[in-house]
């Protein structure tokens, strides 16, 4: 008889929709320019280190007790946070958080999928939607996105660089209500290609299906170019609307693990069924409102990244790539034949972008400029083959 491997026992011991997925996995190499995760790559400034350590240093007596569970606090700051920049008045009982955005989308799943239902969500956008969706038994239903030649603009334009990406107001609401799911995915500004969304979209989609959630992904609303309004202003009148945001991205806490999200108090209460006790620990509570009480120094980074960011834009074409337009702190490119190999020989050059699966194209976080620098330096040294 053959000896039964422990991975082959426990394959057999795994729930059947798992067998034979992959995990999550970006890599996480020691290279000189990481610029694959966008990550904000300015360190958190000296004050606010001493601010963290002191206020982490006054709680640490108290770390034998559980923290308090409705992070009140917290919520208070973040809510703030909201009313002041997004404009919309945000109360403390409209907002959740979690370990990270990703475990406020897990939430939400728990609470509002399960199986026999179904969450929409339109590829290319972030990898982890149709991930969580899967670890809660939920069906994933992948949409489409882009233009057609017969979507072009009533002015005969034609379709600008990216088109392929955009969600049409119309066909995107027609997929909501052919579907009935019980949860969409929206992103905006979308990840991976970058562009926000039109509120229109978020509005026809949240008609077109009276029996979901509507989550508006916001994990890189601070880097929106101006005049891009937030789903957070559609919220009044809509309790199925759901915008989430993060700490990770333009607030450079991407290692305090602290997500949230904004919505009616009666679909926050509802998360309260499904999170652990206790879920976020004092610590993150502690780390996260002192952050947030020093949000002008925290955010001073986000002009110069947008800065990093219009410049790979711009400077891409010259080197025979092509961007795509992009609110965030990443811009996607295509360009060359073979992205697989181009990321290699930029990774042999000491720079990291990332590989998102979309053939013929890369995407990198606009780092510093040095960083930006080294990037198109790499770049330059590998023009586009057959592009
Ligand atoms: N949403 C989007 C669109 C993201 O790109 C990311 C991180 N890459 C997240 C959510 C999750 O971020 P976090 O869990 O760190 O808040």
């Amino acid at each position: 008889t053959h000896p039964v491997t422990p991975a082959a026992q426990i394959e057999r011991l795994l729930r059947a929709d798992l067998r034979g997925r992959t995990a999550y996995g970006a890599p996480q190499l020691d290279v000189p320019v990481a610029l694959n995760t966008n990550e904000n790559s300015y360190p958190v400034p000296p004050e606010v280190v001493e601010a963290i350590t002191r206020a982490v240093s006054a709680d640490a007596a108290g770390l034998n007790r559980y923290p308090d569970r409705e992070f009140t606090e917290l919520r208070e700051s973040l809510a703030g946070y909201l009313t002041r920049t997004a404009g919309a008045s945000i109360d403390p009982d409209q907002v959740w958080a979690g370990n990270g955005s990703n475990e406020v989308l897990l939430h939400l799943l728990q609470a509002f999928g399960g199986p026999g239902r179904t969450a929409l969500g339109f590829t290319p956008s972030y990898s982890m939607h149709p991930i969580i969706t899967r670890t809660t038994g939920t069906t994933w239903v992948d949409g489409l996105r882009g233009v057609r030649p017969t979507d072009a603009g009533s002015d005969g334009s034609p379709a600008g660089p990216g088109a392929r990406f955009d969600l049409p107001v119309e066909r995107t609401a027609a997929q909501a209500a052919e579907h009935d799911p019980a949860l969409v995915f929206l992103c905006s500004p979308n990840n991976p290609t970058g562009t926000a969304l039109d509120l229109d979209v978020v509005r026809a989609v949240y008609d077109a299906a009276p029996n979901a959630v509507v989550i508006v992904d916001e994990a890189y609303a601070e880097f929106a170019r101006p005049g891009t309004p937030s789903a957070l202003t559609l919220l009044e009148g809509r309790p199925r609307l759901v915008v989430t945001r993060t700490l990770s991205k333009a607030f450079a806490l991407a290692g305090g693990r602290l997500g949230y999200l904004a919505a009616d108090p009666a679909l926050v209460d509802a998360l309260r069924l499904v999170r652990m006790p206790y879920h976020l620990s004092s610590t993150s509570q502690v780390v996260a409102r002192t952050v947030l009480s020093f949000s002008d120094v925290m955010l001073g980074t986000v002009e110069a990244i947008k800065e990093q960011r219009d410049r790979i834009v711009a400077e891409l074409p010259s080197l025979g790539y092509e961007p795509v337009p992009s609110d965030a702190n990443f811009v996607l490119f295509g360009g060359g034949d073979d992205a697989p190999a181009l990321w290699r020989a930029l990774l042999d050059e000491g720079v990291l972008v990332r590989d998102v699966g979309l053939d013929g194209y890369l995407r990198v976080t606009a780092g510093t400029p040095a960083e930006v620098d080294a990037f198109l330096a790499a770049l330059a040294q590998h023009p586009p083959r057959g592009g």
